[in-house]
């Protein structure tokens, strides 16, 4: 394996399971050291936001600045520290069977350092900020140097082993292969769909797709991340006809609850849940045996609802834990079509329905068809 998993994570201990809300304060203004005429303070704070950012565009972790102290989950100051190091994180958190949970953490940058905000540079702020809080969510150490995780910083940015580790503990979300997807012209693969391509949607008719991308999940990637397998969700689990045949989806996909179904859990009208939170061993139940699985993500103008395989559900979002396991190349695509996204997640708009949580779903799961 080429990362290592620290044992411990944000939120649920369960791995494949969101971090949830985690709450981030900075106070650089004393003991950083840098050009005053070529940076400002307020360039390296930015710097900090933006490795936080990269982190929650891959790992299913909703980071909120904050100035309360009460909140802070984790801080981070400048420190002088010794020899080589240039930046610390400590952890600290509960064991609990299976995966210790996070409790809070601290992120020293070294006061020693003479820092550039980012520029791409290998020691960056950026890149250093990037490799602590990388800890700070739960990676070691990985060995290679074209990684983030390795234990020296010589990458600037997130690579695909970097993502991949913290996709194992935070989960991933989208379509799988051979999922039909209704279009205007009848259902379609969803691999054979492109940039461009009509899909219907439920509030908007059709409406192109404005980018496409897919991840292959290797039977060695499953074997290492069972919670990563996709769930299963047999004819008719979710009503009548919904979805009309056995479909699959990753374990964080949304799908679409309407009916008695929501008005049960949510009061009225439809709202989203993730597959892996609808499991019940019977109708829906998580793959364990899958041989390997190819993820799609569909992406339009706004977060819509899609039809697939007969079952509503969400398309692509890059929010929160939306970028999940996209490698730099990808995440450069979608800013490229959405380049109000790379300062500001919430450029692209909420979600098409409310979202609920895990613990609210837990009436459903008995009231489901067996
Ligand atoms: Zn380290």
């Amino acid at each position: 394996m080429p990362y290592e998993l620290s044992g411990y994570k944000w939120g649920d201990p369960t791995l494949g399971e969101t971090g949830g809300k985690v709450y981030w304060s900075a106070d650089l203004s004393s003991g950083l050291q840098y050009d005053p005429n070529l940076y400002s303070l307020s360039d390296f704070e930015d710097a900090l936001r933006d490795a936080f950012q990269a982190w929650e565009d891959v790992a299913g972790i909703n980071f909120v600045e904050t100035n309360n102290p009460a909140l802070v989950d984790i801080d981070v100051t400048m420190q002088f520290l010794q020899g080589n190091t240039i930046g610390l994180a400590n952890i600290s958190y509960f064991q609990l069977p299976g995966y210790g949970q996070i409790d809070s953490a601290s992120i020293y940058m070294d006061s020693s350092e003479f820092w550039v905000p980012d520029g791409g540079a290998s020691f960056s702020f950026y890149s250093v900020a990037l490799h602590e809080i990388g800890h700070a969510i739960g990676l070691d150490h990985d060995d290679d140097p074209t990684q983030i995780m390795h234990s020296i910083i010589y990458a600037s940015d997130l690579g695909a082993e970097d993502i991949a580790g913290a996709q194992a503990i935070y989960g991933v979300l989208c379509f799988t292969r051979g999922t039909m997807i209704d279009t205007p012209d009848g259902p379609k693969p969803a691999e054979t769909l492109a940039a461009g391509d009509l899909v219907m949607t439920r509030d908007r008719g059709a409406q192109p797709l404005t980018w496409v991308g897919m991840r292959r999940l290797s039977p060695r990637d499953l074997a290492l991340y069972p919670e990563l397998a996709p769930v299963r969700i047999a004819a008719g689990a979710l009503g009548q006809g919904v979805p009309g045949v056995e479909t699959r989806v990753s374990p964080h996909h949304r799908v679409l609850l309407s009916g008695w179904r929501a008005e049960t859990l949510y009061g009225k009208g439809e709202c989203l849940a993730a597959a892996r939170d609808l499991v019940n061993e019977r109708t829906i139940l998580q793959d364990a045996t899958a041989p390997g699985v190819d993820y799609i993500h569909l992406m339009f103008e706004r977060h819509e609802i899609v039809t697939g395989d007969g079952l509503p559900s969400e398309s692509f979002h890059p929010g929160v834990a939306g970028m999940s396991h996209l490698e730099d190349a990808v995440r450069d695509e979608i800013f490229a079509l959405f380049p109000a996204l790379e300062r500001d997640f919430a450029a692209y708009g909420g979600t098409a329905r409310p979202v609920l949580s895990a613990a609210e779903l837990a009436p459903l799961a008995e009231a489901l068809p067996r």
